[in-house]
């Protein structure tokens, strides 16, 4: 439940909404709304049930949130989240752009891809260390040493980085070496690595699951959220549905009931969401023309030789020639007032 306070509630006032709350043994975070703050109430609201807090001084009303998610509920926290990663601003007025190849394949490719994805003009690096493949026999990924070339890519060109953490043990180095802890598909309902990532002080990116419903991602963004971190972005990357002419089905409503539902900021994947480079463009400008707060996409210096996911990598020249897409299309849109709505 929240508890929304009058306009002219006094700190004094909320300070002891709060207090009342906390001795019960639940959970209260202040919230800025619109015009007034609001007081969000986690856990077993039944424990309120002998505490009249309607009839506490600057109190306006209560309002029960109906979803088994709260904090991460546009209910709960009536602003759109902007997360701050080191002057980039994920969920502001500009998308925020994660380009770069599948799998750190060498010091080489990355620090190549990286200048690509630089001149572009994304704001982060994107690379897996760490890849979560479907057969065991398939690359792997380079681990610790991947996580180092991206260090390095980062010192070289200033880019943000992001990459996948696939298991506990894992999330110490990934932190250490990264700027957003990513969370694959595949891990979406990973509860243990979930609430042991939601600890690392570190923001996550979460991605859709292969056949989550929006109502299971927001609660796995929940578990995150409970652990301790509240920065945290959904990425859509396709759904599995009955069609397989793409390798996944790209869920482009998804942005727009998350936007409605949820305060999080989302990014959309048109390679993993479509699994042809040729359809990355029309999806990403898409994604954007819907709302989303960014894109990620897989960039490769030479797709056809890509130890993975080469089918849906952009070619360096290909993803310039998005960039000057999205780059004029977000424009058209701030210039035209098109943000869509959002609550
Ligand atoms: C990835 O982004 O590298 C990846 C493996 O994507 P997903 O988890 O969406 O399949
Ligand atoms: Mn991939």
């Amino acid at each position: 439940m929240v508890i929304i306070m009058n306009i002219d509630a006094t700190e004094k006032d909320i300070s002891e909404v709060v207090n009342t709350v906390e001795e019960t043994g639940l959970q209260a975070k202040i919230m800025e709304g619109a015009q007034q703050k609001i007081v969000g109430v986690i856990g077993d609201k039944t424990k309120l049930a002998s505490v009249a807090i309607e009839a506490m001084n600057g109190v306006e009303n209560i309002v029960a949130i109906s979803k088994s998610y709260k904090l991460a509920s546009r209910e709960f926290h009536p602003q759109s989240t902007v997360i701050d990663i080191g002057g980039v601003k994920i969920g502001g007025a500009e998308p925020v752009i994660m380009a770069g190849p599948c799998a750190v394949e060498s010091r080489e490719q990355l620090l190549m891809t990286a200048e690509i994805v630089k001149k572009g003009g994304a704001q982060f690096l994107r690379g897996g260390a760490y890849k979560p493949r479907t057969s065991p026999y398939s690359f792997q990924g380079l681990e610790v040493e991947g996580l180092k070339y991206l260090a390095e890519a980062r010192e070289k060109t200033g880019l943000k980085i992001i990459t996948e953490v696939t298991t506990v043990e894992g999330i110490a180095p990934v932190a250490e070496y990264s700027d957003v802890m990513q969370i694959g598909a595949r891990n979406m309902q990973n509860f243990g690595l979930l609430k042991e990532v939601g600890k690392c002080g570190k923001p996550v990116m979460l991605k859709r699951g292969l056949s989550a419903t929006i109502d299971e991602w927001l609660n796995a963004a929940e578990y995150i959220m409970n652990a301790g971190t509240p920065d945290v972005i959904l990425c859509e990357r396709g759904i599995r549905t009955y069609e397989t002419y793409t390798r996944n089905t790209l869920d482009l409503s998804a942005v727009a009931a998350v936007k409605h539902l949820s305060h999080l900021p989302i990014i959309v994947d048109p390679s993993h969401g479509t699994g042809k480079w040729r359809m990355i463009k029309p999806m990403a400008l898409a994604a954007i023309a819907a709302g989303a707060d960014g894109l990620m996409m897989e960039v490769h210096p030479n797709p056809a030789k890509a130890m993975s996911d080469g089918s849906q990598s952009l070619t360096g020249e290909h993803y310039l020639d998005l960039m000057e897409g999205v780059r004029k299309l977000s424009k058209f849109m701030r210039d035209e007032n098109l943000a869509p709505l959002v609550a």
